[in-house]
């Protein structure tokens, strides 16, 4: 277990679409109580910022201590205690059998060694499309410029500005979604890899969104028959795809955490970049053609994108903004599938795949409210009132 997972490390960005699936102003209260700001339950687009939210979930972390909750900092889950179609605990690296009543299984999308675990036991998992693409990174001032009208800066008084944009290109014959993801006005492009030989990319901003950069995933639709090269891993086919272009981008751009990157014209027009701009990604660029990092279909289909999002966005297609690659951990690449009532999974008794990892929410708030909803469900069916 980890200290608040991808959650602490985030951008709190608390923005859902997922109404349907719970209390979203529950959540915000809960985080309110935990040190948020009380803004985040009127604002439009409420958002805590990168640096406050280490606070707020080691705030989090003392309720559930303070309810004779227990945590254990850097143990892994590596086995499951099985009995045929019932899951009775779990074994960490350390050798420890825990038992329980039931298993909230909840490691999150990045999770390849459970993915392989519960592959190798047979629990049932499967194959889910997810999204993959790249950052772009523009100033601020050009993205408030545009967005503002604004011909030299916002002022002190409108915040940094946002954007969201989406568009269907058409590739090989087939429509691709394309569409901005995470945008991070006044923001940071930073590493989000989760093992050594790869290169991942996400975007966070600090409360006060001040820092001069506005970077955003850029994303495309992937779905199964884009896995076909990896049928033979069955269930795990979009993980591997997935960790086949993480690992190429890092050889390609010197096997460090260094990240390659093209200017946007530059890519568009299918030329290596002489010189890259000045970056918010700390670890460096390293300037290449992105489409030898990024599968045909999904550069194709990015260049329409950009195009399109040029003449929405006057300004936006310039070589004076750059991509950086990958946005590859949009969502999970595998679902653990449940019962829609029972939240239970839908052959192994007691485990309750739960969260983005398992397939069932996509950011802070959903996940919240999954974990509550599958708290809820586990308790109800197995956990008796003493
Ligand atoms: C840089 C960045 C910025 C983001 N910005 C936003 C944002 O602005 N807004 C937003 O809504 N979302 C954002 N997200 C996404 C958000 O963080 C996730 O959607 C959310 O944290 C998912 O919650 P989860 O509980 O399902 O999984 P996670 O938060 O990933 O938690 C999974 C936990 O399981 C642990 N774990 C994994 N494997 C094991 C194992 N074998 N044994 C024991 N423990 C294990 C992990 O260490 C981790 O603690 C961002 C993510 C990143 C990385």
């Amino acid at each position: 277990m980890e200290k608040g997972g991808a959650g602490t490390y985030s951008d709190g960005k608390l923005y859902t679409r997922s109404k349907k699936r719970g209390d979203v102003r529950r959540i915000l209260e809960i985080l309110v109580a935990h040190g948020a700001s009380d803004d985040i339950l009127f604002d439009a687009h409420p958002h805590i910022g990168t640096n406050k939210l280490p606070k707020l979930v080691a705030e989090l972390r003392q309720t559930i201590l303070d309810a004779g909750g227990e945590i254990y900092f850097n143990t892994c889950v590596t086995d499951f205690l099985l009995d045929i179609d019932e899951i009775k605990g779990i074994v960490t690296q350390k050798g420890d059998r825990m038992t329980a009543d039931a298993v909230i299984l909840a490691t999150g999308h990045s999770a390849r060694d459970v993915f392989h675990l519960l592959h190798q036991k047979k629990i049932h998992i499967e194959a889910k499309p997810f999204a993959l693409g790249v950052r772009v990174e523009h100033s601020q001032n050009l993205i408030d410029q545009i967005q503002y009208h604004c011909p030299i800066n916002r002022g002190p008084y409108l915040p940094a500005s946002s954007y969201s944009l989406v568009h269907q290109a058409k590739v090989n014959g087939q429509e691709r979604g394309v569409f901005s993801f995470c945008m991070c006005p006044g923001g940071f492009i930073v590493p989000a890899a989760t093992a050594p030989g790869e290169i991942v990319v996400n975007g966070m901003s600090p409360s006060r969104r001040d820092s001069k950069f506005a970077n955003s995933g850029i994303v495309v639709a992937v779905a199964e028959p884009d896995f076909k090269k990896y049928l033979d891993k069955g269930a795990l086919a979009g993980m591997f795809f997935q960790a086949e272009i993480e690992q190429k981008a890092c050889a390609l751009a010197g096997s460090t955490q260094t990240a390659p990157a093209q200017r946007l014209i530059d890519f568009v027009n299918g030329k290596v970049s002489n010189s890259l701009l000045e970056t918010s990604y700390q670890p460096g660029l390293a300037s290449l053609d992105m489409r030898a990092v990024l599968p045909q279909f999904v550069s194709e289909a990015l260049k329409q994108g950009f195009k399109n999002f040029g003449s929405k966005m006057k300004g936006y297609l310039t070589n004076d903004a750059q991509i950086v690659g990958v946005e590859s951990r949009t969502s999970s690449p595998v679902r653990i599938p449940r019962n829609n009532e029972t939240l239970e999974h839908v052959q192994t008794k007691r485990l309750f795949p739960c969260g983005e990892g398992a397939g069932y929410a996509g950011g802070i708030v959903s996940a919240a409210m999954d974990g509550e909803r599958c708290a809820e469900a586990a308790v109800r069916k197995y956990i008796k009132a003493n």
